[in-house]
């Protein structure tokens, strides 16, 4: 019986490695990614950084050539368990520019093709749950939250006030919209993406020293025996994993990436200790692993998408951010 939850557990946490393909004009690169085999990844580190080749193993890895509709294909099955009240975390983790935003909302040029994973799942959430309109009744409801500093911010707000269930987390100043279709929460994050980008230009990126939450709260009444079921998604597009070295930041700098090393070595924290199936889970160490504790563990379901940049430059971070990730894998 243990051993089988123990397996479950395990089960729970999946982890996805996708490689950025060469962006136009960097035709003549080489490429550190030296082979892909079923999940195993192999990097071919250059001569200055000593050499060598070093494999990595995921559930999967999707290589530069990967479309938005292969990267989501396996999600489908996680969108129906929220459905069916469980909760589930997708992370989208990586350097600055190796792709996490792209996998996760796609690129400026937004078509059904290059949607991301939010359009994706939001657009089968509604789907799915039109497709039982006869047998449960849900509502659901949607937050953007972003996380700067160790700090909430909240970006949008849409709350369905019935039954909300308590999530130990007040957010200050919510707006209080309703929504019905795709459409509405499309419509919502584009204006939560250009709130987002006002504050970017005016403060240099922040985006990518931010986390960002698009939180999903269904819920289902069955509609003949009464049974109300709660489920929630959690869509995570994460602060930009890169070391920065502190010999060259001081000040607000310094102090945006200790805050964000802090709170992904907090998330790595929680998501092993889960794969080990540790009895003390630090779920108090950082405000983003505060935020997911009730979609981290238990019965909850957990994606990391792990991002790496092709380029030799980026070497030194597609290791560190491999090796993260095996550690939770
Ligand atoms: P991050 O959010 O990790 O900083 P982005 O998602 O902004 O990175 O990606 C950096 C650049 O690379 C963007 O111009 C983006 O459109 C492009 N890009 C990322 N992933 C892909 C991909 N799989 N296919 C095509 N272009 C991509
Ligand atoms: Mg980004």
């Amino acid at each position: 019986k243990l051993y089988n939850q123990v397996q479950d557990l395990k089960g729970n946490i999946r982890v996805y490695c996708r490689v950025r393909p060469f962006l136009p004009g960097q035709l003549n690169y080489f490429s550190t990614v030296d082979h892909i085999e079923e999940g195993t990844i192999t990097i071919s580190t250059p001569a200055r950084n000593g050499k060598g080749y070093k494999s990595f193993t995921f559930n999967k890895v999707f290589g530069p050539s990967a479309t938005q509709e292969e990267v989501f294909s396996d999600t489908q099955q996680l969108i129906r368990s929220v459905l069916d009240g469980f909760n589930v975390c997708i992370f989208a983790y990586g350097q600055t520019g190796s792709g996490k935003t792209y996998t996760m909302t796609g690129p400026k040029d937004l078509n059904e093709h290059t949607q991301g994973v939010n359009y994706r799942a939001l657009s089968d959430l509604f789907l799915l749950a039109q497709q039982r309109k006869d047998t449960f009744r849900y509502d659901v409801s949607v937050q953007m939250i972003e996380i700067y500093n160790e700090q909430y911010s909240l970006i949008i707000i849409t709350l369905e006030i019935r039954n909300s269930s308590q999530s130990g987390l007040s957010v200050p100043d919510a707006s209080l919209v309703h929504v019905s279709s795709t459409a509405d929460v499309i419509d919502l994050m584009i204006v939560g993406q250009r709130n987002r980008a006002v504050g970017a230009t005016a403060l240099n990126d922040r985006s990518s020293r931010s986390h960002s939450c698009l939180t999903v709260h269904v819920q289902g009444r069955d509609l003949t025996s009464g049974a109300i079921l709660r489920g929630c998604m959690h869509l995570v597009d994460l602060a930009g994993s890169e070391r920065v070295d502190k010999s060259e930041v001081t000040g607000d700098r310094l102090k945006e990436a200790q805050h964000i090393n802090k709170s992904l070595s907090a998330l790595g924290d929680v998501i092993s200790s889960l794969a080990q199936k540790n009895s003390h889970v630090p779920y108090r160490n950082s405000k983003l692993t505060q935020l997911l504790q009730d979609s981290l563990g238990g019965q909850a379901k957990t994606l990391m998408f792990v991002h790496i940049s092709p380029e030799p430059d980026a070497v030194g971070e597609t290791i560190s951010t491999l090796k993260f990730a095996e550690r939770v894998a």
